[in-house]
């Protein structure tokens, strides 16, 4: 039984995955897990795909080396795919959502290839990460926030940290008398 929950920080590249987690990292003690670093740092990677600019990620290899860390729980996995994380490691599941100027702007400063900028863009206006969350993990789970303005980032995390305060009232160890 974890006494802190585990949150899948997802969504296409670019809407706000890592600002938000070092916020919700300093304010709620939760620890970001960046699985890009992760994938970079511990090798679980076949290489590098030099179409897609990024690693060939093997995913038996990242959920090994992830698995002791996520069962003690308190931890934000940030990543721009959720499918591959089970169900028993994840108590909530976000996906942040951004306009597509918005997106454009982001990625462009970014140095996106055209392809691959184009690509994610298409991505995001079809849906697809919150399709791959709600396909894989309960929907009473899954929450979409949106992702464009600091308004919004600051309503997305007061509203997660208080998420994540209830979660653990709630799943507090009862007291022995
Ligand atoms: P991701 O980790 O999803 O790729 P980042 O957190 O790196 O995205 O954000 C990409 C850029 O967009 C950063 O410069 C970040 O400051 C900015 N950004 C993200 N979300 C917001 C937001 N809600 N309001 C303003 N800027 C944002």
């Amino acid at each position: 039984m974890r006494t802190s929950p585990n949150i899948v920080i997802t969504g296409t590249p670019g809407v706000g995955k890592t600002t938000h987690c070092e916020l919700l990292a300093q304010r709620t003690g939760l620890r970001h897990l960046s699985i890009n670093q992760i994938v970079k740092d511990k090798g679980c990677h076949e290489g590098w795909d030099e179409e897609y600019s990024s690693w060939i990620v093997d995913e038996d290899r990242l959920l090994d080396t992830m698995e002791e860390e996520v069962e003690g729980g308190g931890c934000l996995i940030d990543w721009h795919a959720c499918d591959l994380f089970p169900k028993r490691w994840v108590d909530l599941v976000v996906v942040f959502r951004a306009n597509s100027a918005t997106l454009y702007d982001r990625l462009k400063s970014r140095n996106y290839a055209e392809a691959k900028l184009q690509e994610n863009l298409d991505s995001e206006l079809m849906d697809v990460l919150i399709q791959e969350a709600r396909d894989s993990y309960d929907e009473e789970i899954v929450i979409e926030l949106q992702s464009n303005t600091s308004e919004e980032m600051e309503e997305n995390v007061d509203r997660i940290e208080a998420w994540v305060k209830q979660w653990t009232l709630d799943n507090a160890p009862a007291k022995e008398n």
